[in-house]
Formats: C-alpha cells, structure tokens, sequence
C-alpha cells in the first residue's frame, strides 16, 4: 500500500499540456523541453500547492480533474507558465547543451539594433492589511498604449491568480534603434483593478540603452523588480 499525491497527476498534465502548447509558438527562451526540464517545472509548482493525498492501490479511479477545483487549475496552469520561465532560465549543470530528447535548438537572434526590456516583476498589496491582493487585473501602458509583450505566453492585461500571492510580471517586446549605445527613457504606466477596491495608476519611467540585437533570452539578471503596489478598499 502505497499513498500518492493525486495533484501530481494533474500537474504533470498541465506541465506536458503547456510545454507542448509553447513549443508549437516558437518562443526563443524557451530553450529546452527535455523530460528533466518538464520535470524540474513540475516540482517548481508541486512545491507551491497544498497536495492532496490518497491511498493507492484500492482499485478506485479517481477523477483528478474534478477533484481540483477550476480555480486551481487556473493556479496550477499560471505556476506551470512560472516554473517553465524559471527553468529555461536557470543554467543547470546537465545543460551544457541540448540533450537528445530535446527538440528544441538554438535559434538566430536578428543583428538589428534594439531597445530591450527589462521583465517587470512585483508585487500588489491590499494598502490596509498589507497582504497580496490575490484577484486583480494589471494593464502595463506604454505611452498611454497598452504594450505589447514579447510573444503569447505573457499576457497583458495581466490577472493575478491566489497562488501566486499577489506577483505580476511583463515582459514587453524589443523596440528596432536606429544604433547600439543610443540611450531613451521609456514611459510606462501600471493600472490596477479589482473588485471593490479603488482603481489604481502608478508612472515610472526607465532608461534603457540599445543593444546590438533583440534579446531573446529570459535572463534573471535583467529583472527589474518593482516596488510595492498598494491599492486601497473603496
Ligand atoms: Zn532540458
């Protein structure tokens, strides 16, 4: 007799489901779908759900998806998107090149002079408790425009899920510069809504300095981490 943690069957279904679904887009970071990658994402979100365990080897069939709730499953796909970014990004020792079960390989960055971006990543706190607010819409504009990000898997507007206790994160497309070295301030805004709270805006500007061709790499280092979003009940 054996106990089994029934949300590994649904994670590792939302995990293949996602990878595959990604690597039909042809996204550049996404650098390696490997069983070892899937399984790495894989526990990157079973670490940050609650699991639900049962005994196994009763004969009975358990239908995990409907024991997951649709929230959940919201969640788990969310944190799968998280863990997979996370994981492409991370250099691990196995890695040194692309393993044989891996169908992805290197792909041509364009030499074109370009303004890249930072990925944003922060938080937003509910201003009178100070604890994430768990269910919001996030709208990055650029110029007043909402911006554009660098391929599907990012979305923006942005809507905050439970599990990810109150974290947003963006990653807007290259813009072409006339040269590497050019530098610009990019004006960006950030705009809050959520149920029964006030709608919120916050501006910041950043200086970015052109670089010789699009980054196409997610790179940890080149994460701006911003500060604190506070939204106020109404
Ligand atoms: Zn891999």
């Amino acid at each position: 007799m054996n106990v089994h943690n029934l949300m590994e069957d649904v994670v590792i279904k939302a995990v293949n489901t996602l990878y595959d679904r990604v690597k039909g887009e042809n996204v550049p970071w996404l650098t390696c779908d490997c069983e070892n990658c899937r399984l790495d994402t894989v526990s990157y979100v079973l670490n940050r759900i609650p699991p639900k365990y049962v005994v196994s080897g009763r004969g009975v069939t358990h239908n995990v998806e409907y024991l997951a709730s649709s929230q959940l499953l919201a969640d788990i796909d969310s944190m799968a998107l998280e863990g997979m970014r996370t994981v492409s990004t991370t250099k691990r020792p196995f890695h040194n090149e692309n393993r044989q079960d891996c169908e992805i390989h290197g792909s041509s960055a364009k030499a074109e002079p370009a303004f890249n971006f930072f990925t944003f990543m922060g938080v937003v706190l509910d201003g009178n408790t100070f604890e994430p607010v768990t269910n919001a819409t996030i709208t990055l504009k650029m110029d007043g425009k909402v911006a554009e990000m660098v391929d599907k898997t990012w979305s923006n507007p942005f809507h905050l899920v439970p599990s990810t206790k109150g974290v947003y994160s963006f990653w807007v497309k290259s813009l072409p510069a006339k040269e590497s070295g050019e530098r610009q301030y990019f004006h960006f805004s950030i705009e809050i809504k959520a149920e029964g709270y006030s709608e919120s805006v916050y501006h910041f500007e950043v200086p970015i300095m052109s670089e010789e061709c699009v980054r196409q790499t997610l790179d940890s280092t080149y994460t701006l981490k911003m500060k604190d979003l506070v939204i106020f009940k109404k």
